[in-house]
């Protein structure tokens, strides 16, 4: 799409927005920060870090593959290729006794990579400060390899995305964030926390650090979700807590957003790829529980109506089932299938399989 476009359909956005908490509107930048992940010499760069080879050997066998990798890929960036820092080394005397004490403008360079703020830190050894910036930009993250969970789960998901894996940068208002992933095998989202190697416990938060969660939103590449959910056992109790917009905002700006995030990285696509895309993701949004009794293939089996993806062309059809689309029986075969099936030995009490019963194969 040409700039130009881009930055008209950004305007449209920020217009559907306007009325909304500025909280809200803020969240656009998040899409940003994912959709710069893209990139594909950014994502070159990543691999490079990541010994590929060496993290393939230790896999689990036993475990679905990309499941195991991901447990592997998570040890690694958290004990071996990124440290924490809540105050950064004296860079005058190298002694690690030192204190935020207050913060500083960015300089240019440093807003160059996106640091919006910068923390000074002083030391008690010899009374020197050290600046710390806190980058956003992933590939300086990749050279830093340092700072806190913005930090983190920053440069965490570029390195998810760069092996292939679809990811989602997740935002905890109340202060943290963190990566989800799709698992083709379990057929859902799996959080993953790159500061505590964890994976897929979700309830981490509200269970072992007492966290009143409010808002969690998950932006990926070509969509953005309301994910609060999979984090709580309780949606009710955490409601009240939500009161920095009412619901009907939030669910306006997320659409919005979404809207917008497809846009941006499908429009190379053909509408017929984007639909089928966008239909795919939303059922995968969906909790499995649900989605059990509304996948569009048992909709249309059972002769239900299908919803259209949003954004679909008005008319737009999703074409047969993979049933009607099966080659109709020749002559010879329905015959002997009517002939089995009406067998006046078919009443016998003893259960036996079709195969049991007639062979395999058809009669020749
Ligand atoms: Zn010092």
């Amino acid at each position: 799409m040409d700039a130009m476009m881009e930055e008209q359909h950004l305007a449209m956005l920020q217009a559907k927005l306007s009325s909304l908490p500025p909280k809200l509107q803020n969240q656009v930048g998040s899409l940003a920060t994912v959709q710069g992940y893209e990139m594909k010499p950014l994502q070159r760069q990543a691999l490079d870090e990541i010994p590929v080879l060496a993290l393939d050997a230790a896999v689990d066998p036993s475990e679905s593959y990309e499941i195991s990798f991901m447990r592997v890929l998570v040890r690694w960036f958290k004990h071996e290729f990124f440290s924490w820092t809540n105050a950064p080394r004296c860079e005058h005397c190298g002694s690690t006794e030192t204190k935020t004490v207050g913060r500083a403008d960015p300089t240019p360079e440093e807003k160059h990579f996106k640091a919006n703020t910068v923390e000074v830190a002083a030391c008690s050894k010899c009374g020197g400060q050290t600046r710390f910036p806190r980058y956003n930009d992933p590939a300086k993250l990749l050279q830093t390899r340092t700072g806190r969970c913005g930090e983190w789960a920053n440069c965490f998901t570029l390195v998810c995305r760069s092996l292939g894996y679809e990811a989602r940068h997740v935002h905890d208002w109340t202060d943290h964030v963190w990566t989800e992933v799709f698992s083709d095998s379990k057929q859902r989202w799996l959080h993953v926390d790159a500061c505590e190697a964890a994976l897929d416990s979700p309830l981490m938060y509200e269970k072992g650090w007492g966290k009143k969660l409010t808002y969690c939103i998950g932006f990926a590449r070509d969509h953005v979700v309301d994910v609060t959910r999979r984090y709580t056992q309780s949606f009710e109790e955490l409601l009240p807590r939500r009161t920095q917009c009412s619901e009907e905002e939030l669910k306006k700006a997320v659409s919005a957003i979404d809207e917008f995030a497809l846009d941006r990285s499908l429009v190379p696509y053909p509408a017929t790829v984007a639909v089928a895309r966008r239909a795919l993701l939303s059922a995968r949004a969906m909790p499995k529980h649900r989605r059990q009794h509304t996948s569009p293939q048992r909709r249309r089996r059972s002769g239900a109506p299908v919803e259209m993806p949003r954004g679909a062309p008005s008319g737009a059809s999703l074409g047969p089932t993979m049933r009607q689309r099966r080659r109709p029986l020749s002559a010879r075969k329905r015959a002997w299938n009517k002939q089995a099936h009406h067998s006046p030995r078919r009443g016998t009490k003893v259960h036996r399989t079709r195969r049991q019963r007639y062979g395999r194969g058809w009669p020749s």
